[in-house]
């Protein structure tokens, strides 16, 4: 009797989860060649020094620009790279762009210039992924500093034995690892022990809140004061107002990233960024004696 009955719902559950699983396949085999394609591009958002305001890096955030639907935020397709596994291929490609791109930028004149690449869980996981960032920094003639690789906290709460060994060993080589969303995650602080990393990123749900939120206030400074006495930068991401920027300035935060600072934009928007800052920077020495 449960089939009679139940009959129609089938139907109708199977020719919808048809149609979920249609699009889901849809987007992956577009996914696939997207890379192929050329239309995968790298936005640059700027990370400010508060103290002198200057640009010091910029975080690489991939975008698919599809010819049938415009440009796709990554939220809409990140997931289903890692699931299908081509993050990996994707995650190559955003590294070495990257990396390219700061080598221009640094022949430009921006000689102490970093980049900071999002590393998804898989590729952390792959065996050798240390050798391919080692020769892809050797491509491109840049140094191991120059390079910071976000990674989240659920990466590092939960790590197989390849993880921990390529961790280990990309800070043995000298690339820098932020943990990216920090206080998101998990509510255990013991992997800062167990890894070399360099830097917190406050998430942004935090920074919402630091100029009229009392908790987001406490949370933010404590996470600035616990930085400090583990020697890690920290970085609050998600910026958008000057209430926010003093809060983070009188509180002892080194950096900053967010729409208050710039919007990720494309490389050439970035060049132009940077060189108006150099010229600035000029125009306030200029008719100083030069330092020896
Ligand atoms: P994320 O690494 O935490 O990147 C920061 C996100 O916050 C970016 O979203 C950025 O556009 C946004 N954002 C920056 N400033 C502000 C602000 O002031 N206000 C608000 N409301 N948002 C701000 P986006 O570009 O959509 O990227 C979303 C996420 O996708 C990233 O979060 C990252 O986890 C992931 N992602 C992006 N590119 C890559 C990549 O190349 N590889 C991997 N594995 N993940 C990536
Ligand atoms: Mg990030
Ligand atoms: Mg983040
Ligand atoms: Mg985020």
């Amino acid at each position: 009797h449960a089939k009679a009955k139940g009959k129609g719902n089938y139907q109708f559950f199977t020719a919808s989860l048809n149609t979920a699983v249609q699009q889901r396949l849809a987007i992956e085999s577009q996914l696939r060649n997207a890379l192929p394609h050329g239309e995968l591009l790298l936005h640059y958002q700027p990370q400010v020094d508060l103290r002198s305001g200057r640009i010091m890096s910029a975080e690489a955030l991939l975008r698919w620009l599809q010819p049938a639907r415009g440009m796709i935020q990554p939220l809409d397709f990140i997931p289903v790279a890692e699931e299908s596994g081509l993050i990996l291929k994707i995650g190559e490609w955003v590294l070495r762009e990257a990396c390219r791109q700061l080598r221009v930028w640094r022949d430009d004149g921006h000689a102490g210039m970093s980049i900071a690449v999002n590393l998804s869980a898989r590729q952390a996981m792959q065996p050798g992924f240390s050798d391919v960032v080692a020769a892809i920094l050797e491509e491109h003639g840049l140094p191991p500093e120059a390079l910071d690789l976000e990674i989240t906290e659920s990466v590092l709460m939960e790590p197989s034995e390849e993880n921990i060994a390529t961790l280990r060993c990309l800070s043995a080589m000298g690339v820098r690892l932020s943990v990216d969303d920090f206080g998101t995650g998990y509510s255990s602080l013991s992997y800062l022990k167990r890894f070399p990393i360099s830097a917190l990123k406050i998430d942004r749900s935090f920074v919402a809140g630091i100029a009229t939120d009392a908790s987001d206030m406490a949370i933010t400074d404590t996470i600035i004061a616990m930085a400090r006495h583990l020697h890690l930068q920290v970085i609050a991401e998600g910026v958008e107002t000057a209430e926010q920027v003093e809060f983070l300035s009188t509180h002892a935060c080194a950096l900053a990233q967010g729409y208050f600072f710039g919007r990720p934009m494309d490389a050439d928007c970035l060049t132009a960024l940077l060189r108006q800052q150099e010229q600035e920077a000029a125009g306030r020495t200029a008719g100083q004696p030069r330092p020896r």
